[in-house]
């Protein structure tokens, strides 16, 4: 099972889409519970992945040291902004399994959003880790409208990230016309991609794009049985002030609340809604996200919900449009089952943007 374990709610930076740190009284910036409560409880999972997560989790890093010294888990990881890797020692970097910066592309891009030489900070973040041997690091982008997905992605792939997933700057953020953007410049940039992704494949190498072989996965092996982050089924948060979440992002809504360190937690069974049941994508998908199904309509309205679920159907579309010359290349042997084998349990990314 997946772990996304909150440091703390604080965050240094003010990103456009999110705003920085949660309020203390609803994540509070310090661990308020006992830590030995924790261990007990991810200890009795012998599968555990142990992502550290924020707030900026490294405002935290004694929290982190404290885990990853007494807490026994398959994994560690942490999702990170990258502008603080200093403040954990290189030892821990390490051990991290699988390391996700956040970053959104290009240079521009990057500091639009998330501020002012960010984009730089984290390109010597992501140096340094390489240098000291840290092998997995997933480029995690917010996707917004000054997004060129296929620009931007293939960008990250190029200085050398293994991997890049993104998410959609929908639902959460102030409703705006995804459908024109989507037509314009995602829909044919996921295009482009997929058709990289083949062409590559076609010379034996697979590509580390989350979206795609997420999709792929579902196709070849497993299909989804919920949304793919797992969220309250494969997937848990532990909130600063010991709350077991099904959602990272829910950390206000009663639902999401599955129990507490203290008293232990149940995990949920998904009930997907009539529009997912019915879905021809439904194996490929499996509802995306939890929270937007949960909360979206209240956002963005039905018109909101249905556009991105338009984005969502096109995406996957698109990448079922090579999976069967995917089996052939896997059955041929131009590729290895391996190589495109992937679980986005343990890697804590989304699958669908
Ligand atoms: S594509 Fe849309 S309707 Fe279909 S399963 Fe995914 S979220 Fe549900
Ligand atoms: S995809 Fe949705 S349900 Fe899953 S972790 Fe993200 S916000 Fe929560």
């Amino acid at each position: 099972m997946l772990w996304l374990l909150f440091t703390t709610g604080a965050c240094n930076l003010r990103c456009s889409y999110c705003g920085g740190s949660f309020e203390p009284h609803v994540v509070p910036w310090r661990i308020t519970y006992e830590n030995n409560k924790l261990k007990q409880l991810i200890e009795r999972d012998e599968d555990a992945t142990v992502i550290f997560y924020g707030g900026e989790p490294l405002l935290n890093p004694g929290f982190i040291i404290w885990t990853m010294n007494n807490v026994k888990a398959r994994r560690f990881g942490i999702q990170t902004n990258g502008t603080l890797v200093s403040l954990l020692p290189r030892d821990y970097w390490r051990r991290m399994d699988v390391v996700l910066l956040s970053i959104d592309g290009r240079e521009k891009v990057t500091d639009t959003n998330r501020g002012r030489g960010v984009y730089r900070a984290v390109f010597n973040a992501f140096n340094y880790l390489r240098s000291i041997g840290v092998k997995r690091i997933i480029a995690r982008m917010t996707v917004t409208e000054l997004t060129d997905i296929y620009e931007d992605v293939t960008h990250l792939l190029n200085i050398g990230f293994n991997y890049v997933h993104w998410q959609l700057n929908v639902v959460w953020t102030d409703k705006w016309n995804i459908k024109t953007w989507a037509d314009g410049n995602y829909l044919p940039g996921i295009r482009k991609l997929v058709d990289l992704f083949l062409r590559r494949a076609e010379e034996g190498k697979v590509f580390g794009i989350v979206p795609i072989l997420g999709i792929l996965n579902a196709y070849l092996f497993k299909p989804y049985e919920g949304p793919p982050c797992g969220a309250g089924y494969r997937a848990v948060a532990v909130s600063t002030d010991g709350r077991v979440l099904a959602c990272p992002i829910a950390v206000r809504e009663d639902w999401s609340v599955l129990g507490h360190i203290n008293t232990g937690f149940k995990l949920m069974n998904i009930q997907l809604p009539e529009m997912c049941m019915k879905c021809e994508y439904k194996p490929y998908c499996g509802g995306r996200c939890l929270y937007a199904i949960m909360e979206g309509e209240k956002y963005w309205g039905r018109d909101g919900v249905l556009a991105v679920d338009y984005v969502t159907r096109e995406t996957i579309k698109a990448v079922l449009s090579i999976a069967p010359r995917i089996k052939e290349l896997i059955n041929n042997g131009v590729i290895k089952t391996e190589d495109i084998a992937y679980d986005p349990i343990l890697d804590s990314t989304e699958v669908i943007p």
